[in-house]
């Protein structure tokens, strides 16, 4: 009756201790708050919300994170269900009373018979006798322990900062702007010529797109986030306030490549969008990490020829964020591939968001609990959120580019067709058929999602 170990009590801890203790294993949650305080955290409760207090969408069926909050809730989530019992109004948002949220959580867990709070910094690697650990220690793991883990993973396994670059869904590029080539028709990371998509710009377009880089708003950094920049992941803004050539000889080159569109035109500059995610849905745009805020950042790359009707599945950003290259380190099950008997969960994993976090922690309970009672680990079909996050952080995502945080996004489930007419046999425009198979996608997404808890309550009674 050896209990498993969980290190952070925020989003993912919690829930990850809730599923072990719900599954009948016993589970040890360690918590370094109030011994130890975070640069973020304000109070000792378990699941603090650092920032805002909305959850996102609640909108299943046309919503990725609405339908996360919906497969959440078909796996018993603590999380969620305290979300739900701690609702304040918010539109179409879920949103919640922090305070009330955070103590429900704390008293729930308090409160479960197969569950142990400790109040200790586990500072350093686990000890060797704790033989199932999970790691949620979030975008803020403290010193001690995120030494430990580079240690485990290597230095290239281990990120304190995101740079983030602007995520577009390929079905909104404009390909009779835009085409697909590798510079010189060299292999790129896709195994080949035409590893890219190419947008090119003329110099005014250029010139127009530097001022607007120059004067949009920038998000301010928190005092404590002290971002050095490396050269290899300088913003955009920076590089453009380092002269306005700087981009063009920069990410923006425009060599090794010619527009089929118009080959006699020589493009002054050409912005490069790489494949992202296994599926090719989903792209990111080549050396444009920016701090540049969200609004503008939609302005600003919406004038860029190709982009002008593009969906981003997230806008870039710089942050102090401890995580984990997921995708080398991890096995399907998130556990360390170095030392198997370390699993990891929530934000350090390399999703982004409290529900992102929760889920994968919900996740890693349920993993762990099933090894620990013997019975089969088994993952989520891809076709659901649930699945398709975790097959984004340990498998999906492209092996050539770096790995960065994701929300989850429709982009990360396999696509499919909606149907060109409606119900009434009426043609549907094109933003109608979008909404149809965001539909499809949840529908199917919930169907397979029953169909997995099914299988794993039959592997429970056996
Ligand atoms: P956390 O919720 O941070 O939980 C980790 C826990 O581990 C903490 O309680 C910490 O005290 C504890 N811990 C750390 N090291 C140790 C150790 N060595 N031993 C024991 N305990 C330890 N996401 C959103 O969706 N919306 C937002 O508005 C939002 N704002 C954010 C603002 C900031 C400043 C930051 C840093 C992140 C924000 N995020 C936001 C991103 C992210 O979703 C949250 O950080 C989320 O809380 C991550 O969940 P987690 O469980 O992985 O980590």
């Amino acid at each position: 009756d050896t209990p498993i170990h969980v290190i952070g009590g925020g989003l993912a801890g919690s829930e990850a201790a809730w599923q072990i203790a719900e599954a009948g294993a016993r589970v040890v949650l360690h918590e370094m708050r109030p011994v130890r305080r975070t640069d973020a955290h304000q109070t000792d409760g378990l699941a603090e919300l650092v920032c805002s207090n909305s959850f996102r969408s609640d909108d299943w069926a046309y919503n990725a994170v609405g339908l996360l909050h919906a497969e959440m809730r078909r796996c018993s989530s603590l999380i969620m269900k305290t979300a739900d019992a701690h609702q304040v109004p918010a539109g179409g948002a879920l949103a919640v009373d922090r305070e009330g949220f955070s103590a429900a959580v704390t008293a729930a867990l308090e409160a479960h018979p197969n569950v142990t709070i400790v109040r200790e910094e586990v500072a350093g690697a686990p000890p060797a006798d704790w033989d199932s650990v999970i790691v949620a220690t979030g975008p803020l793991t403290s010193p001690a322990l995120s030494e430990a883990i580079g240690a485990l993973t290597g230095e290239e396994g281990l990120s304190f900062f995101d740079a983030i670059a602007p995520i577009v869904h390929l079905e909104t590029i404009d390909m009779s702007v835009a085409w697909r080539q590798s510079r010189y028709d060299k292999e790129g990371p896709g195994g080949d010529a035409a590893a890219y998509i190419n947008c090119p710009m003329d110099k005014a377009q250029y010139d127009a797109f530097i001022d607007a880089l120059l004067a949009g708003p920038k998000a301010e950094f928190k005092e404590w986030e002290h971002v050095p920049y490396f050269d290899g992941c300088l913003p955009i803004e920076v590089m453009a306030e380092r002269g306005r050539e700087t981009l063009r000889h920069g990410p923006m080159k425009p060599v090794g490549l010619t527009n089929p569109h118009d080959p006699t035109v020589k493009p002054w500059a050409i912005v490069q969008l790489r494949q992202d995610n296994a599926l090719g849905t989903l792209w990111n745009m080549v050396g444009f990490q920016t701090k540049l805020k969200h609004g503008a950042q939609t302005e600003v790359f919406r004038t860029i020829p190709g982009l002008e009707k593009a969906v981003f599945a997230r806008l870039g950003g710089l942050h102090r964020n401890t995580f984990i290259n997921s995708p080398r380190v991890l096995d399907a099950s998130l556990r360390l591939k170095a030392d198997p008997r370390l699993r990891f969960a929530g934000q350090v994993t390399g999703v982004e968001g409290y529900v992102e976090s929760a889920a994968v922690g919900l996740l890693a309970g349920r993993f762990a609990a099933a090894e620990r009672l013997g019975r089969p680990v088994m993952t989520p079909p891809p076709t659901t959120a649930l699945g398709a996050l975790i097959g984004h952080i340990t498998g999906g995502h492209m092996a050539g580019g770096s790995f960065q945080p994701m929300n989850i996004n429709y982009g990360l489930l396999p696509p499919m067709e909606a149907p060109r007419r409606n119900a009434e046999g009426r043609r549907m425009p094109q933003a109608e058929r979008g909404r149809a198979k965001k539909r499809l996608m949840s529908e199917r997404a919930l169907a397979d999602l029953d169909a997995w808890l099914g299988g794993a309550v039959a592997a429970a009674a056996e």
